[in-house]
């Protein structure tokens, strides 16, 4: 048995590049060094090895089809498993029909002679997309003669929570769509068609839309560059989708907007301040806001990781848990306290930072966070699974105020251009805060270092290093807090 010789063969992700844009299918194949480097590849990669292992792990007697030494082998070795009367689930069972190849994540016999196939992904519930993936899978399959009676997207459970004994039994989902995606195998034949007839034309004329957005394509500078300049400052600034109207009407630039048609306050702001150049500064409204924050005030900030399979008990899939934070104490005359926790060895960290958070930050004033719901989740969590130290949290849960608000309801610079974030706002007060000369520059790289510090592979001058850098970013994060509430309360903008 051999690979297909005809030109274009297709693989299910290749007909997914097509569904989306066939453009992106046309440039995958004739020009692949036209995209972008995707720095996240790697991690989601590993992370989606993971997943399907665990997968496969809880079907023990399953076997894996190795495509050792090719494909064609993967092929062979299905065809003669499926023939033998084979009564185990398959990993990786490999089916070609029409030049399209597929490995099936899990085939697993359904006891009434046929099969039920899984496709395995790493999200919490099944995308539109996955449907059609799945959807190419059944055609295939079906068509190289397997009886395929039901099939579902296997997705990680939300609700699941890790138990002591460390099962992961109860870790996976079936989204069941055998019903649903019959309509859709149907389409195969013609999809396929099409997607091969792009392929051996010119690149196909679409320009960057909608379709662009459901799943990240690493084309997406190389498109942008052929489309026109647009406007500097393009309605779409006008936060909360407050462009999408006027885009309607064909406005695309915010200085033709006619400002009797903005009704709405944020957007006025944000327009007059786009227009003028002066800020948008409410000294008093940010003076009244803060006036009830108590001192001593904590300004306080967590880095968080969430790992796909749990893996400290009583975590949920993709629950953030917190490996660090920095908490700067401000007492009514100015002066600064700093204090932070930074879990470096890979162990369950929450039990030594729920320690540190009742230990060092006060019993009493204001615990400043920026975009709170964040730091209050997180602390929440934490007092429901240490019931010993729930009252101490739950006082500073309590306590916890939010400086984002304030800042959008006072501040507006045009170079935020729309965005409240506190990265997209701290330029605009305080370029000296700059983060760009930090090894850890966002959450995503404090993540990347946190996961880089606990591998086993990692050196101790390296685990130090990252250490160091980890906190000087967390740091910078409350450090500009304060500097922030004390520019929102000052006058002297110009304005
Ligand atoms: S960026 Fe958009 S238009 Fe360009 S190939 Fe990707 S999906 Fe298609």
């Amino acid at each position: 048995m051999s690979v297909s010789p005809r030109p274009h063969g297709l693989s299910k992700s290749r007909i997914t590049y097509f569904e989306q844009c066939p453009k992106r299918l046309w440039l995958s194949v004739h020009r692949p060094e036209l995209a972008e480097d995707d720095e996240g590849a790697e991690a989601r990669f590993a992370a989606g090895h993971e997943v399907g292992a665990a997968a496969c792990s809880l079907l023990p007697g399953g076997i894996m089809v190795e495509a050792e030494p090719d494909l064609s082998a993967a092929l062979a070795t299905t065809k003669a498993l499926l023939e033998s009367g084979h009564e185990d689930p398959i990993f990786e069972a490999t089916f070609q029909h029409d030049g399209v190849l597929v490995r099936v994540d899990i085939l697993e016999p359904n006891g009434l002679g046929g099969w039920h196939m899984a496709e395995v992904k790493s999200s919490t519930k099944p995308k539109d997309y996955h449907a059609n993936d799945l959807a190419t899978q059944v055609w295939v399959a079906r068509e190289a003669g397997v009886r395929i009676d039901s099939a579902a997207i296997r997705h990680l459970d939300s609700d699941f929570v890790l138990k002591p004994e460390g099962s992961l039994e109860g870790l996976f989902f079936d989204s069941e769509l055998t019903s649903n995606i019959q309509d859709r195998v149907e389409t195969r034949a013609a999809v396929v068609a099409a997607a091969r007839e792009t392929l051996a034309g010119t690149e196909p004329n679409i320009l960057p839309g909608s379709h662009c957005n459901g799943l990240p394509c690493n084309f997406a500078a190389y498109c942008e560059a052929a489309l026109p300049p647009g406007p500097e400052c393009p309605v779409t600034l006008l936060p909360y989708g407050g462009g999408n109207r006027w885009l309607q009407r064909g406005v695309e630039d915010l200085f033709d907007v006619d400002p009797s048609g903005l009704t709405n306050p944020t957007h006025q702001r944000v327009f007059q301040a786009t227009l003028t150049g002066k800020p948008d500064h409410n000294v008093e409204g940010a003076r009244a806001a803060m006036a009830d924050w108590a001192f001593p005030r904590t300004w306080l900030d967590f880095e968080t990781i969430a790992f796909a399979i749990p893996r400290w008990v009583g975590t949920r899939p993709y629950q953030q848990v917190p490996f660090q934070f920095s908490a700067h104490i401000e007492a009514e005359d100015g002066s600064l306290e700093h204090h932070e926790f930074l879990s470096l060895d890979g162990a369950d960290p929450r039990r030594a930072c729920a320690e540190a958070l009742v230990t060092k930050i006060p019993r009493s004033g204001a615990v400043v966070a920026y975009n709170a719901g964040f730091e209050k989740g997180r602390l929440r969590e934490l007092s429901e699974f240490f019931p010993d130290l729930a009252d101490d949290l739950n006082s500073i849960i309590e306590r916890v105020v939010d400086l984002l608000p304030v800042t959008r309801a006072n501040w507006y610079h045009r170079d935020q251009r729309g965005s409240w974030s506190i990265k997209a706002v701290l330029p605009t007060v305080a370029p000296e805060l700059d983060y760009s000369e930090l090894e850890v520059k966002d959450g995503g790289n404090a993540q990347a270092a946190y996961l880089e510090a606990i591998s086993p592979e990692t050196t101790a001058a390296r685990r130090a290093a990252l250490d160091t850098a980890l906190r000087a970013y967390c740091g910078r994060d409350t450090e500009a807090m304060i500097v922030l509430a004390k520019h929102l309360c000052q006058n002297g903008d110009g304005d």
